[in-house]
């Protein structure tokens, strides 16, 4: 929480007060100052009324926005809804509404061009102003919505294209405003380029035979409050390109992501580190013509060929240690994956992947799953639950939370393992509850040896409902759970008696 009283801000002679220009302002009710203000658009209410979908808006559609507790505005060409800020804004609510339904932009600019309206109003945008039609340039089809689209679901994202004399841009809109570098995913394989774009449970793909020769490296930028993706390619010769390339399987659909099939790209080993006796840490390194980022709580599918057949099977990526902060990638392309690997030598997959020399090849696929970031917002208090490499969705949950959610108070992970040697990262755990005193780890062994003076056992409602004490009686929870599958679904179980709600448990499975 912002702990600053709403009374005596914006201070007296503040620029929030007073303009450049000296326009009077008017008085604000209490608890309507920018402070407040601020508090409102941070707290997740949903201010536009569209739950996070950003629409395109016709100039009919904008006018019959003028009422004050249904108003919208254009301000260069991206409209927002004002009805919340009407109490809030600092020259009344008079002032707002003379732009009422309509393009505000010139007024906005005579009363006060230094406000930061973007970043302000971030909250209440609900669209651009529709452009007037124009066919995508290189003659492509236009977007098939599949029937099986439900209305209430997203609105089918659309892409552009234009070009300098040495790149070309390729503009995905997608009209969403919680997207990100994770939500894109992009390949470059001879001629062909593909671009899949993730929107809740859709997938939205660019896909096609390039017109002419690029660069094997390109860019992706994600402009987030406009729900905008710009992949910058480099020409390879610098001549005009009169069309993108033609479509390829599935260009411009927008189909459910469960209808879509795996993607994979070759990837190159570049390390391998013994982590445990049986576990290794493993990096792989994405060639420079993909774009891949595995959110938080996802996991991909590697494949190998395997006595001639391509053998499948699901790992958790993780970060290359506790330590590394989690911050939003500086580079547009975040290149390797690391993942924690138990060797099980009468295994099928890992001991041929154990085999891999450095320099070889995994194929790794788009990744999959249905942990949410959202679950972690404005969570107090966070339990993980791990047993043995179920330890592994664990760490970016856990660097994550740390990291990005200011309301959280304490992290508690109860790890599950046999023997000590098989405690995964313990030293890094350790350090990292006495670095961070938000963070608490206990270890639970179900064989230990006789020196080994800590908890003992496996999962039990005895050891769950003494570690799962909430900071205070409201406080918001989150369970993650993840380990053997049995572990998990006993897990689920007691929880359920203990009386957590389905809200409150996240179990990973495949
Ligand atoms: P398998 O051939 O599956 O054998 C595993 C063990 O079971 C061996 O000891 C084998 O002898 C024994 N076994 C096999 N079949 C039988 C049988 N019929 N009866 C008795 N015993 C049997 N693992 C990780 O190490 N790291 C991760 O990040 C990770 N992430 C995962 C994410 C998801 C979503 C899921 C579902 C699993 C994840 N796993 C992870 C597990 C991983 O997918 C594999 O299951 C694991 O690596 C074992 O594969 P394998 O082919 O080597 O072993
Ligand atoms: P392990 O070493 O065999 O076991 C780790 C701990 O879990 C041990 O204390 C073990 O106790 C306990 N355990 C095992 N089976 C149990 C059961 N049926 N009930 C209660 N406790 C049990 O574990 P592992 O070999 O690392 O296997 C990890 C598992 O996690 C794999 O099955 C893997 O597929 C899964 N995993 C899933 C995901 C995902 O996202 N879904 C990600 C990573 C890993 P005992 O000594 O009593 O066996």
């Amino acid at each position: 929480m912002l702990n600053v009283p709403s009374q005596s801000f914006p201070g007296p002679s503040s620029q929030q007060r007073v303009a450049s220009g000296g326009r009077s302002k008017v008085p604000l009710k209490q608890g309507r100052s920018l402070m407040d203000w601020i508090r409102l658009t941070k707290s997740g209410k949903d201010l536009t009324g569209l739950k996070g979908r950003l629409i395109e808006v016709t100039e009919e559609e904008l006018k019959k926005h003028n009422k004050k507790d249904d108003c919208w505005i254009c301000i260069r060409g991206f409209v927002y809804n004002v009805s919340p800020y009407m109490e809030y804004h600092p020259g009344g609510e008079d002032e707002l509404m003379r732009a009422a339904g309509s393009d505000g932009t010139d007024l906005f600019d005579q009363v006060h061009r230094w406000v930061n309206y973007e970043s302000m109003l971030k909250e209440c945008l609900v669209g651009r102003m529709a452009m007037k039609p124009a066919l995508p340039k290189g003659m492509l089809p236009q977007s098939q919505v599949t029937d099986t689209l439900a209305k209430e679901g997203p609105s089918s994202p659309s892409y552009d294209w234009f070009q300098t004399d040495s790149l070309v841009t390729i503009v995905i809109y997608t009209k969403q405003k919680d997207i990100n570098l994770d939500s894109v995913i992009v390949d470059h394989r001879d001629d062909s380029f593909r671009a899949e774009t993730v929107i809740k449970d859709y997938s939205y793909l660019v896909h096609v035979a390039l017109s002419h020769e690029i660069q094997e490296d390109f860019s992706v930028l994600v402009v987030e409050n406009v729900g905008k993706i710009e992949i910058v390619l480099k020409k390879k010769e610098n001549t005009s390109w009169k069309r993108l390339g033609h479509p390829l399987e599935n260009h411009n659909s927008f189909i459910p992501k469960k209808d879509t099939g795996l993607f994979y790209r070759k990837c190159q080993l570049v390390s391998k580190e013994n982590v445990t006796h049986d576990t290794k840490l493993f990096c792989l390194m994405l060639p420079p013509s993909a774009h891949l980022q595995v959110p938080v709580g996802q996991h991909v599918y590697l494949k190998l060929p395997i006595t001639g057949t391509e053998i499948v099977k699901p790992y958790t990526p993780v970060s290359d240690s506790l330590f590394s902060e989690f911050k939003e990638p500086v580079l547009p392309n975040n290149i390797y994956i690391y993942f924690l690997i138990k060797i099980y030598p009468a295994g099928f997959f890992t001991p041929e992947l154990d085999q891999l020399q450095i320099g070889d090849s995994v194929s790794v696929s788009n990744p999959e799953g249905n942990f949410i970031i959202c679950q972690l917002q404005e969570l107090e208090d966070l339990f993980l639950l791990a047993a043995g490499t179920g330890f592994t969705p664990m760490v970016k949950v856990l660097n994550y939370a740390l990291t990005n959610i200011p309301s959280l108070r304490k992290v508690k992970l109860m790890f599950f393992n046999k023997t000590e040697d098989d405690i995964i990262w313990r030293s890094q755990l350790e350090k990292l509850a006495f670095k961070d005193k938000r963070f608490e780890v206990e270890f639970v062994l179900s064989a230990p040896t006789s020196e080994w003076s800590g908890k003992q056992g496996c999962i039990s409602p005895a050891l769950l409902s003494e570690f799962l004490k909430r900071s205070s009686d409201t406080s918001k929870v989150l369970i993650c759970l993840c380990g053997p599958t049995p572990f998990t679904e006993q897990g689920m179980k007691m929880l359920h008696d203990l009386n957590f709600s389905k809200d409150e448990i996240h179990s990973f499975t495949a």
